[in-house]
C-alpha cells in the first residue's frame, strides 16, 4: 500500500506541475506580466478604453500590468512595436500598408470603424475639395487616405501647395494655410471654440473608407504568447465598452492621471466623436472585417503604394486559430510523465513479484527438504529404538529358544525375592533338565538337539501363568520361577509338565524325537534366603530325581542347602553316569 500511495503521489505531483497554468483571473499570488501599449498620439479620449481597462483592473484581472506610452516625435508606432519597445500598439489603416510590404504585424481589434482623418478647409460653405486646387494645404506624409481622396477627386499632389504640418489649428484661424488634415474628433472643437468658420471633407465622400484606430501586435508575440495576447485584447475591449458608456468618468480620469492638455469639454467632444466612429450601435467593439482591410490595401494599390492584390494572409488575428499550444504541450508532458511513472511502477511491481515468487519457491523447497529430513530422522529414531529394544532383548534373551537367559533370571530373582518377603508370599523355582539329551545329539545330530530344545522351551513358555518366568539356565536345563506359588503346587505343576514332555514328539525331517525331563523343585523362603541358595536347593532336588532314575520330580528337602563345593561333587557323578 505504501508503494502504491507513493507512486500515486508522484503522478499527482507531476501532473499538477505539468498542468499548472498561468494564473487564473484574479489570482493575486502570481506576479503580473508587464506589457507596454504604444499609442499613436498623445493622451486624450482617443485611448480612453485602455485607461478604463487599467483603472477598472481589467488588465490586472488577466494577469497583466499595462504601461501606456505616448508617441514620440517622429516615431511610427509600428516601428516602436517591431523594435520591441512595446508589445502592443495603436495604428490606423497604415497597418495594411506595412503588412502588405512585409512587416510582420497582426491586427487584434478595430476600435474606430471609420477613420477620423479629415481635411478641414477654412471658411464656411466650401462646397467641394475641388476648391482646394492651388491652395496651401498642411498634410502629413503618412496620411495616405487623404492623398488618395484628393487623387480620386482629380487633385494630384502637384495641384496644391503643400506645407509642413504645424499641428496648430491657429494657422488655419490666422489664414496662414487654407486647409489642413485633422481628426474629426479634435480640431473641429478647437476651431468652433475659436469661432472660425470651416468646412470638413471626409475621404468617405469618394468611397475611401479606411479604418481608424486598431490594436495590433507582432506575429512573434501572437504566436509565442497567444494567451497573453487574448487576455490583453479581452481586457482592452472590456475597457472600451466601459469608456464609451462612461465618457464623463473617463474625461475626469484623463485629466487626473494622464493629461490636462485638453479641457474636460474638449475631451467630452472627443468622446462623442469617438463613439460615432466606433459605431457600437452597429458592431461589437473590436470587430474586424477582412473585406474592409482588403479595401484599404486596394486603395494603396491604386496610389501605387502596394502591388495590386497584396498578400494580407495572417494579418488579421483569429483567436480561434491560435490554440494554446503551451497547454497542449503541458498536457502531453503530463501524459508522458504519467505514462513513465506508471511504466516504472509496473516494472518495479513485476520485478518485485518475480523476486517474491523466486523467494517463495526457494522457501518451499527448503521447507520440503526440511520436512523430508525430519521424516528421515523420525524414521531413524524409530528404527534406532527398535534396534535398541532388540539389543536390550538380545542381552537378556537366549538366541536359540527365545527364552530369558540366566543373566535375566539372576536380576529377576534379586528383585522378586525381597518383594515376596515384604508381601509375605512364597516363590517356587523348578529346575528342568532333559534326560540323556546327549544321546539325541549323538544319534540325530546337533540340529536335531536344537529342534528338541526349542520344542521343550516352547512348551514350558506355554504352560506358565502370566507373571511366571521361564528361562534357559544353560545347555539342556531350564528354570521356571513361579511367584506366589507354594512348594506343593509347584511340584504338581512340574509333574504336569514332565508328563506332557514325556508324551511329546518332535518332528525332525522324517524322524520323531522324544525324551523325558527330570525336575527339581524348591521354594522360598523354605529353600533358603537368597537366589543362589534357592537354586542350589532346586538343583539338589534335580540331582535326586536323576539319581532315582530320571523322568521324575523331586522337591528340595527342608535340610540346609549344600555348599557350591558339595554341588560340584554331586554333579560330577551325575555327568559320569
Ligand atoms: P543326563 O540325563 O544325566 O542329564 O544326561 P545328559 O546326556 O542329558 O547330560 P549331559 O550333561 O551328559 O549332556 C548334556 C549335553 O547337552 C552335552 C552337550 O553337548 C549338549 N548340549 C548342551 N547345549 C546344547 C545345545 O545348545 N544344543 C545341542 N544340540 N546340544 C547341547
Ligand atoms: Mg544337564
Ligand atoms: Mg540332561
Amino acid at each position: 500500500m505504501t508503494r502504491v500511495a507513493f507512486v500515486l503521489g508522484l503522478v499527482a505531483v507531476a501532473v499538477a506541475a505539468c498542468l499548472s497554468q498561468p494564473a487564473a483571473a484574479g489570482d493575486a499570488a502570481r506576479p503580473l506580466k508587464r506589457v507596454t501599449l504604444q499609442l499613436n498620439w498623445k493622451h486624450q479620449f482617443q485611448f480612453a478604453g485602455y485607461y478604463a481597462a487599467i483603472e477598472k483592473g481589467y488588465f490586472r484581472a488577466e494577469g497583466l500590468e499595462v504601461r501606456v506610452r505616448e508617441v514620440e516625435h517622429g516615431e511610427e508606432p509600428v516601428d516602436a512595436v517591431l523594435a520591441g519597445r512595446a508589445e502592443f500598439g495603436i495604428g490606423a489603416s497604415e497597418l495594411a500598408l506595412r503588412r502588405g510590404r512585409g512587416d510582420p504585424i497582426v491586427v487584434l481589434a478595430v476600435i474606430l470603424q471609420h477613420s477620423p482623418l479629415v481635411l478641414i478647409a477654412r471658411g464656411e460653405g466650401v462646397q467641394s475639395v475641388h476648391e482646394l486646387v492651388g491652395k496651401r494645404l498642411m498634410l502629413m506624409p503618412h496620411e495616405t487616405e487623404l492623398y488618395a481622396y484628393l487623387r480620386r477627386e482629380g487633385i494630384a499632389p502637384g495641384r496644391f501647395v503643400e506645407l509642413p504640418h504645424s499641428f496648430d489649428a491657429a494657422d488655419l484661424v490666422s489664414g496662414r494655410v487654407d486647409a489642413l488634415s485633422g481628426y474629426s474628433t479634435d480640431e473641429p472643437f478647437v476651431l468652433r471654440r475659436s469661432k472660425v468658420a470651416f468646412s470638413m471633407f471626409s475621404p468617405r465622400a469618394s468611397g475611401i473608407d479606411f479604418y481608424g484606430d486598431s490594436l495590433f501586435t507582432t506575429e512573434r508575440t501572437a504566436r509565442s504568447d497567444p494567451r497573453g495576447v487574448a487576455a490583453f485584447r479581452r481586457a482592452a475591449l472590456r475597457g472600451w465598452r466601459y469608456a464609451l458608456d462612461h465618457p464623463g468618468e473617463l474625461a475626469d480620469l484623463i485629466l487626473a492621471k494622464y493629461s490636462t492638455r485638453h479641457a474636460r469639454e474638449h475631451l467630452l467632444y472627443e468622446a462623442a466623436e469617438v463613439r460615432r466612429l466606433a459605431r457600437p450601435d452597429l458592431v461589437e467593439i473590436g470587430h474586424v472585417n477582412p473585406g474592409r482591410w482588403r479595401h484599404v490595401a486596394d486603395v494603396y494599390a491604386e496610389l501605387g503604394m502596394l502591388p495590386a492584390g497584396a498578400d494580407l494572409r495572417g494579418f488579421i488575428h483569429d483567436p480561434t486559430e491560435a490554440p494554446d499550444l503551451g497547454w497542449l504541450y503541458r498536457s502531453l508532458a503530463a501524459s508522458v510523465v504519467t505514462a513513465l511513472l506508471v511504466a516504472l511502477y509496473a516494472w518495479r511491481t513485476r520485478r518485485f513479484n518475480r523476486k517474491l515468487r523466486q523467494e517463495m519457491g526457494r522457501r518451499l523447497a527448503i521447507e520440503s527438504e526440511l520436512r523430508r529430513a525430519n521424516e528421515r530422522l523420525e524414521g531413524q529414531l524409530a528404527e534406532n529404538s527398535v534396534l535398541q529394544k532388540r539389543l536390550e532383548e538380545q542381552v537378556i534373551r537366549d538366541s536359540l529358544t527365545g527364552l530369558y537367559n540366566r543373566r535375566y533370571l539372576d536380576e529377576m530373582l534379586e528383585r522378586e525375592l525381597p518383594r515376596a518377603q515384604r508381601h509375605g508370599y512364597p516363590v517356587s523355582v523348578a529346575l528342568v533338565d532333559i534326560d540323556n539329551f546327549k544321546r539325541i545329539n549323538d544319534t540325530w545330530g546337533h540340529q536335531a538337539g536344537d529342534a528338541f530344545l526349542s520344542a521343550v522351551a516352547a512348551r514350558l513358555a506355554d504352560a506358565v501363568r502370566a507373571g511366571d518366568l521361564v528361562c534357559r539356565w544353560g545347555g539342556e536345563e531350564f528354570v521356571l520361577v513361579l511367584p506366589n506359588m507354594a512348594l506343593a503346587d509347584a511340584v504338581q505343576r512340574a509333574e504336569g509338565l514332565r508328563e506332557f514332555i514325556r508324551d511329546m514328539r518332535v518332528r525332525f525331517g522324517e524322524f520323531e524325537l522324544k525324551s523325558t525331563v527330570s525336575v527339581g523343585v524348591a521354594s522360598y523362603p523354605g529353600g533358603g534366603l537368597g537366589p543362589a541358595e534357592l537354586l542350589k536347593a532346586a538343583d539338589e532336588a534335580l540331582y535326586r530325581a536323576k539319581r532315582e532314575g530320571r523322568d521324575r520330580v523331586r522337591r528340595a528337602a527342608d535340610a540346609p542347602v549344600r555348599s557350591s563345593a558339595a554341588r560340584l561333587e554331586l554333579v560330577r557323578p551325575r555327568e559320569a553316569e
